[in-house]
């Protein structure tokens, strides 16, 4: 089964005729890249103007061919990331593949799990995403002003005027930083930095004040009660994006710490659930449908008993890797348990969801997992809920699991729905 690339990764293969590369053509649709195999270089050199996210190919192959040939791939090389699947580690073999311009070396016999990881890190897009910064501040045109610079710079803003309306923003789309005003009608800078302490889930978002207050007595008492930094206004617009961008750096790592999963980089129980919570309200405030579903692998037991642990890890990052590679980027993927994940699918009806969750069931079941020499298939089971008036993201787990206990007891290697 060949799946199209839904962003576009193509994989040019050289030459047609390895084992190795046909193997893993095979595999690579299952992860949503789209294989190509070439007969001849002059092929594979025509097919360059479509511009392949990465080309991979058998260095052994190299020797046989022509000056002009080598060449010519050395210019495919500084264009494209180039790949070579190579026989010896010899440090000749791997010094001539770097002077070829490939940019990994990868051993015979062609490890998937370790091949994926590959093109997974050389076709990542190469900017992060960029930070969202929460400007509560009662002047609009000062809000205004911080969030043109803000934006400028690079960062996504959001403007609350009035500061009573903080909480249900943040609810909404936790930014990465909130830049807070001391003196406000309704509720001063400080008071609203506690009632944001106050919740667990956004105990560790930096707050910088940013206030004419020039008395520092008033100055550490703000910065008592939850405040990572004091900027005093007026403020050079170039030492205000410093003072965030640092401030934001150290939270996105810490965050990458707190939050993730560490086997499969997936969000972790608690901050799926956190999630889930915010992607509820929302999807109950715009009346759209919102898609919850538990996924989870089927007699994994007797994988680990069978092959080992580590084998069993690696079939759980497989399952992760094609969940982050099928689902759209506004999609929420959590591993929920050991060997179970959950999914929260915002503005989904339920027949796409079954409809995405079956064909991700049907490719998780084709990949062919590898330890050593031996090869096995294994499959999931997944329950799918909707949300609906006054459901909230515990019930939706709940109508969630029920389905996939049915999706067990029907048989397994199903989606069932709540
Ligand atoms: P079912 O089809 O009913 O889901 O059967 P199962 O064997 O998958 O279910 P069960 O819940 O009995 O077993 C899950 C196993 O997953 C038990 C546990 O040892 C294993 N497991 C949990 N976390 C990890 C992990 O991180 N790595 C590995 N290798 N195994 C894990
Ligand atoms: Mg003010
Ligand atoms: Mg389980
Ligand atoms: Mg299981």
């Amino acid at each position: 089964m060949q799946v199209a690339a839904p962003d576009g990764k193509t994989i040019y293969l050289w030459p047609a005729t390895s084992r190795d590369l046909q193997d893993a053509a095979a595999q690579l649709g299952h992860y949503g890249y789209m294989a190509e195999a070439f007969d001849s270089i002059a092929a594979l050199l025509a097919a360059q103007a479509r511009a392949p996210s990465v080309a991979l190919i058998e260095f052994g192959a190299v020797g046989q061919l022509s000056g002009a040939d080598r060449s010519a791939l050395s210019a495919l090389a500084a264009r494209h990331p180039m790949l070579c699947v190579a026989g010896e580690g010899t440090i000749a073999a791997r010094l001539a593949a770097v002077r070829m311009g490939c940019q990994a070396y990868l051993s015979h016999p062609l490890d998937t799990a370790v091949l994926l990881d590959t093109l997974d890190r050389l076709t990542a897009p190469p900017q992060a995403e960029a930070s969202r910064v929460l400007i509560v501040e009662d002047s609009p045109a000062l809000a205004a002003f911080y969030a043109a610079h803000l934006n400028e710079a690079g960062f996504i803003t959001q403007v609350v005027t009035d500061p009573l309306k903080t909480l249900e923003t943040l609810d909404e789309q936790p930014p990465e930083l909130i830049l807070l005003d001391m003196n406000m009608p309704g509720a001063s800078g400080q008071e609203i930095a506690a009632v944001i302490r106050q919740q667990s889930a956004y105990l560790s978002i930096p707050i910088v004040f940013l206030s004419a207050e020039s008395d520092m007595a008033r100055q550490r008492e703000a910065m008592s009660l939850g405040g990572d930094e004091f900027l005093q206004k007026p403020i050079e617009p170039e030492h205000l994006i410093a003072a965030i961008r640092a401030r934001v750096i150290r939270y996105r790592a810490l965050r990458a710490l707190m939050v993730r999963d560490s086997l499969t980089g997936l969000l972790n129980h608690t901050n799926f659930k956190e999630r889930l919570r915010s992607e509820t309200a929302r999807a109950q405030r715009q009346g759209k449908p919102l898609a919850v579903a538990l996924l989870d692998i089927d007699f994994f037991k007797k994988v680990n008993d069978t092959y080992g642990h580590p084998a069993g890890d690696q079939v759980i990052k497989s399952l992760s890797r094609l969940l982050k590679q099928r689902l759209r980027g506004g999609d929420v993927i959590g591993r929920y348990g050991g060997e179970e994940f959950a999914v929260a699918l915002p503005d989904t009806p339920i027949d796409g969801a079954i409809q995405v969750l079956d064909s991700i069931r049907a490719s998780f079941a084709a990949i062919v997992q590898h330890v050593g020499a031996r090869t096995f298939q294994v499959t999931l089971s997944a329950g799918v809920a909707l949300s609906a008036a006054g459901s909230n993201g515990e019930s939706l787990i709940q109508a969630a699991d029920a389905a996939l206990y049915a999706a067990k007891h029907g048989g397994r290697n199903r989606v069932c729905e709540a």
